[in-house]
């Protein structure tokens, strides 16, 4: 039997392709291998062919899998994605799966005991004819290699073209067996760290320990930087220290090398001890019964809860009865950096080994590993980040999305989808119930509240009736003498006492003050800036110039420790100057702080403190935030130090500080987002303190006090702030009033870029234009005012360079769509991609919907 079917591949490329099928046609979602070009690729079957007007259609090479890797949930998913943000559907499919199922050179070849003890020459095939004779010399070739033997290179050898007809002839007389190969295990058993052995807490002995070894010194702050070790060959690869500086540190007695094990992943420890039994307050006990009753007809729910009210408990009460009582599955999405030993915790508490957890440290072999047992029902509770939310379990009962509005559930390549959103989608096909929890919701979640899209649910106080940590406000202002002078001041590598210290402008005598008090009564405080290195840029004193990235149109980050300059975008690096490089004066500012020269002046300020920085520097390795965090748990670390990554899930009692060094990072981004960004982030990192009975208070600095984002996150009003901020955005217009679009345009090439955008956005104005013209009222105004569907187009905005204009050496144009209708938009995008061809050249045109980020 012949037919034919159709396979979404994984190419940017819009549409499926049709392949001929003999036999049985298998279900949609499941993977096959074709030949594609002059190559083979791993597709998916996503329906029937037509092989109408086609030529010379071609054959599937094999079947991979007997079971579809996509049930036909997640495949209606997939194409309801590729529909809404314009993606191909194979490239959406492979989003969906392990890595490990889309690589079609795993596919590997293994003999049977039959086949080993067969007679090489003859080993027992039935018939003749061209097929026997090519199987019988695949069959040598797999008997003289020591298996398993590699589809692909094997086939080369042998020159025969595709030998997958030879290959099931085998397999069906009982000789080899096919499967697809799981990734071995990282090779490293054992890595090499450097580990403290000894803190020295009192600056005087430090300076006399260390004297002039001002890099051994270095070294040893960076380790009590992370947590106390560092991989060996880190510190001597990106963080540049020499061998000898390590034995100097050895030979003080003050670090030890030892051989460990590779950290095992800390979640796969035996699950803690049973939960507690806590009795639910009253707003959680009216939340847990209002999600159950609702989990017949489900609705998204917004659960809108303060810091510290409890939503976790909420959210496994809810996947109890789920789970437990009702025998489905369910799905929890958080943020990566909320990933923490603590939220994993609670969750094994209650679920124990059901809990299956995905996180970007995983191995390809692990993540598939996981992703079978989830398949098989192993793993009821799928706990993990923004791709967790394709996890293939059986009857899906809830969908949790903790911390809604964080910015990381919006993924930025293609398929540019956005979890939070999907998830809702996910749950309607499903039949589950979806949750979206967070202090400060999204204003897109909170409007679809308002609007009755969603029911709100609301957690208004904290467990135990304490109260949110009274907030204050310190005016950079008036705290600095020189305005010019905060961030500035030569980094002498001596680290101590430098002229222009800029001790002062960076800690006011206020939050020196609180600081103070914590580490007298042996509490902790937690320090936020969201800049990470030492200064975020260098500039010449005497020409002005500023260091920029060759391949993007952004300033080099100074990273003191390691004397480089850094790309936050690209990733270039280069040696710091000491000169400038357009004039040649000595005369350098380093200006813009960063949390690196933040620990610098705390560790200054404070001798004696145990200080632990958090921040993508510091966190190199697979688990050393983990190591940071569990030090802060046992009451070793007295000042955490962090970026945006120590804002969130965090529930320590003992912090009963949190200090913001610098709120106005990021208020001014271009991007009207800013300020929303701005209030939840203040917000967040204010719920870590005031956890415990001992209290807690925030202190936050800031050159714009009276900015409506940080009065609000003074008050704690969320929606206070909510209703001034949907206030700003009706004009211009922008989400979540209207839905839309941002269309970048980038090439290597400056002109071509800019043609490029030039052409598209002609195409876009002339059909938008065509549109009007040709509905039924004709082109004039009142024609278009009458008709509903012509009122539906969206609007064309721009074009113009992007806020970034170069990145990754590539120049950049955008434009938006606004407005209009979904159905309409969508519609204008496919037929966008369809017909648009760029100039030909390296051009690349990208479709963002819902963007994030508008850099
Ligand atoms: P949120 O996520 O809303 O910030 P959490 O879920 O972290 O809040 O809860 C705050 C703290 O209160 C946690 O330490 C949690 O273990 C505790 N907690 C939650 N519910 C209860 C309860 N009903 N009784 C006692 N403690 C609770
Ligand atoms: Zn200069
Ligand atoms: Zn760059």
């Amino acid at each position: 039997m012949k037919s034919h079917v159709a396979v979404a591949l994984p190419l940017p490329v819009s549409g499926n392709f049709t392949y001929r099928m003999e036999g049985e046609v298998p279900a949609p979602g499941t993977r096959v291998l074709v030949p594609f070009r002059r190559s083979e690729q791993v597709g998916w079957i996503v329906g029937e062919g037509d092989p109408s007007g086609l030529k010379n259609i071609r054959a599937i090479l094999d079947v991979l899998e007997e079971r579809p890797s996509i049930p036909s949930e997640l495949l209606a998913l997939a194409r309801w994605m590729s529909e809404y943000y314009v993606a191909p559907l194979g490239i959406t499919l492979r989003a969906m799966v392990p890595s490990v199922l889309s690589d079609g050179s795993r596919e590997i070849l293994r003999l049977t005991p039959r086949g080993r003890s067969a007679d090489p020459s003859d080993p027992g095939l039935r018939g003749s004819g061209r097929l026997v004779s090519r199987a019988r010399s695949v069959f040598a070739a797999v008997r003289d290699r020591s298996d398993p033997v590699r589809v692909s290179p094997l086939r080369k050898h042998l020159g025969l073209g595709s030998i997958w007809p030879e290959i099931r002839l085998l397999a069906e007389t009982g000789l080899l067996e096919h499967e697809t190969l799981r990734p071995p295990p990282p090779p490293v058993r054992t890595r090499k760290v450097v580990r403290l052995r000894r803190w020295i807490a009192d600056l005087a002995e430090r300076e006399e320990v260390f004297g002039r070894a001002t890099r051994q010194q270095e070294c040893y702050e960076l380790l009590e930087a992370a947590g106390g070790g560092v991989e060996l060959a880190r510190l001597q690869g990106v963080e540049g220290f020499s061998r000898s500086v390590v034995t100097g540190l050895e030979t003080k007695e003050l670090v030890d090398v030892c051989d460990e094990e590779i950290l095992r992943d800390p979640f796969h420890d035996p699950p803690p001890e049973a939960p507690p039994k806590w009795v639910l307050s009253p707003a959680q006990k009216l939340a847990v019964e209002t999600l159950i009753a609702s989990l017949e007809g489900p609705a998204p729910f917004l659960l809108h809860g303060v810091t510290g009210s409890g939503k976790t408990l909420v959210y496994i009460q809810v996947l109890q009865e789920v789970v437990e009582r009702r025998g489905g599955s369910a799905i929890v999405l958080v943020p990566e950096i909320s990933l923490t030993p603590q939220t994993v915790k609670r969750f094994r508490a209650w679920f124990g080994d059901r809990v299956a957890v995905l996180h970007s440290a995983l191995s390809e072999g692990e993540r598939y590993d996981q992703w079978r047992q989830i398949r098989a029902g192993e793993k009821p509770v799928v706990v993990g980040a923004r791709s967790a939310l394709f996890a293939p379990v059986p009857d899906l009962g809830a969908i949790v999305v903790d911390e809604e509005h964080d910015g990381s559930y919006k993924q930025s390549e293609a398929p540019r989808y956005h979890a939070r959103d999907v998830a809702v989608v996910r749950a309607r096909l499903a039949g589950a119930i979806c949750v979206l929890g967070s202090a400060t919701p999204s204003l897109e979640s909170w409007r679809n509240a308002e609007a009755g899209k969603f029911d709100r649910l609301s957690l208004p106080v904290r467990i135990g009736g304490r109260p949110l940590p009274p907030v204050e406000v310190v005016d950079l202002r008036r705290n600095r003498s020189d305005p010019g002078a905060q961030g500035s001041g030569a980094p002498d590598p001596a680290g101590a006492g430098s002229p222009g210290d800029p001790r002062g402008s960076i800690l006011s005598p206020r939050l020196v003050a609180a600081v103070r008090e914590r580490l007298d009564r042996r509490e902790q405080a937690i320090l936020l800036l969201n800049r990470r290195g030492y200064a975020s840029f260098i500039q010449c004193r005497a020409c002005g110039s500023v260091t920029e990235c060759p391949n993007c149109s952004v300033s080099l980050t100074y990273h003191r420790r390691r004397a480089r300059l850094l790309c936050h975008h690209c990733r270039h690096e280069e040696p710091a100057p000491d000169h400038c490089p357009e004039c040649g004066s000595g005369d350098l500012s380093y200006r813009g702080l960063g949390t690196e020269q933040v620990e610098r002046v705390v560790a200054e300020s404070f001798p004696g403190a145990r200080i632990a920085r958090m921040d993508v520097d510091t966190t190199g390795g697979k688990w050393s935030h983990h190591e940071i965090l569990g030090r802060v748990e046992r009451g070793e670390v007295d000042l955490l130090l962090g970026t945006q990554m120590i804002a969130k899930g965090l529930d320590f009692p003992r912090v009963t500080l949190v200090g913001v060094v610098n709120a106005d990072v990021g208020l001014h981004l271009p991007d009207f987002r800013a300020s929303e960004r701005t209030f939840q982030l203040l917000s967040q990192v204010a719920g870590r303190t005031g956890r415990g009975s001992l209290g807690g208070e925030v202190i936050i600095q800031s050159s714009l006090p009276e900015h409506y984002a940080i009065q609000a996150a003074l008050d704690h009003d969320y929606v206070g702030f909510a209703r001034r901020e949907l206030e700003m955005r009706r004009n211009p217009r922008y989400p979540p009033h209207v839905r839309m679009v941002n269309v970048i345009v980038s090439s290597p090439d400056p002109r071509l870029a800019a043609d490029g955008t030039d052409g598209a956005v002609k195409w876009v104005r002339r059909t938008l234009t065509k549109a009007r013209g040709s509905g039924p009222g004709g082109s004039g105004r009142a024609g278009a005012a009458r008709d509903g569907e012509l009122m539906d187009l969206p609007e064309l905005v721009g074009p113009a360079p992007c806020p970034i204009e170069r990145l990754h050496g590539r120049w950049r144009w955008h434009f938006f769509l606004r407005g209009g209708g979904i159905a309409v938009l969508t519609r204008l995008l496919h037929r966008f991609v369809e017909v648009y061809r760029p100039p030909s050249g390296d051009v690349r045109v990208s479709i963002d919907r819902d963007p994030v980020a508008l850099l």
